[in-house]
C-alpha cells in the first residue's frame, strides 16, 4: 500500500465508522497521485529481510532508501517492487503501512476517503465494520510511521 510523501498528508480526522474486508486487488499497491511510497519502520526492515533471508543491513542497502529522515522502498514514483500481478511477494513479512491500510490518518479525511480511497480500493464497503475506536487503536499500531507523530 502505497502513499504520498509526508509533506502532503493531511491530517484531519473526521471518519468514524469504515466497513473494510481486502479483496486482493493489488490495486493500492500501485502509485497514487504520482507518489508510491511504502515506508519502513525498523521492525519492518528486519522482518522483511529476516522473509528475504538477509541481514537487515542487506536488506536496508538493497532495497531501502532515505527522504526526510525517513527509510521507503526504494523508487517511490514507481509500483511497489514487491507487487507482481497484482499479488504481495512479501506478504507474510509486508510493512506495517500496508497491514493498516486504509486505517491511516491521511485516509480519515471525508473528501480524502471521498476522492482518493473509494475509488481505488474495492474491499471498502465490504466486510467487518470498524468503529471509530478500532481504527484509532489500528492507527495507534503505526505510531513509527510517517505521519503519525
Ligand atoms: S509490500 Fe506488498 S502489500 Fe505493501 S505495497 Fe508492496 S506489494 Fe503492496
Amino acid at each position: 500500500m502505497t502513499r504520498k510523501p509526508k509533506s502532503r498528508q493531511p491530517r484531519n480526522r473526521d471518519i468514524d465508522g469504515i466497513r473494510f474486508q481486502c479483496q486482493g486487488s493489488g490495486r493500492c499497491c500501485l502509485t497514487r497521485d504520482g507518489y508510491g511510497y511504502v515506508y519502513l519502520t525498523l521492525h519492518d526492515r528486519r522482518r522483511l529481510a529476516a522473509h528475504l533471508g538477509l541481514t537487515t543491513l542487506k536488506f536496508t542497502r538493497r532495497h531501502a532508501e532515505k527522504t526526510d529522515g525517513w527509510f521507503h522502498l526504494k523508487h517511490p514514483d514507481q509500483p511497489c517492487p514487491f507487487l507482481a500481478k497484482s499479488h504481495c511477494r512479501v506478504y507474510r513479512a509486508r510493512p506495517t503501512q500496508c497491514r493498516t491500510w486504509p486505517f491511516w490518518p491521511e485516509n480519515m479525511d471525508a473528501r480524502v476517503w471521498r476522492k482518493e480511497v473509494a475509488p481505488v480500493c474495492p474491499g471498502i464497503g465490504k466486510g467487518k465494520h470498524y468503529t471509530a475506536e478500532e481504527i484509532q487503536r489500528l492507527i495507534e499500531t503505526e505510531h513509527d510511521v510517517p505521519g503519525y507523530r
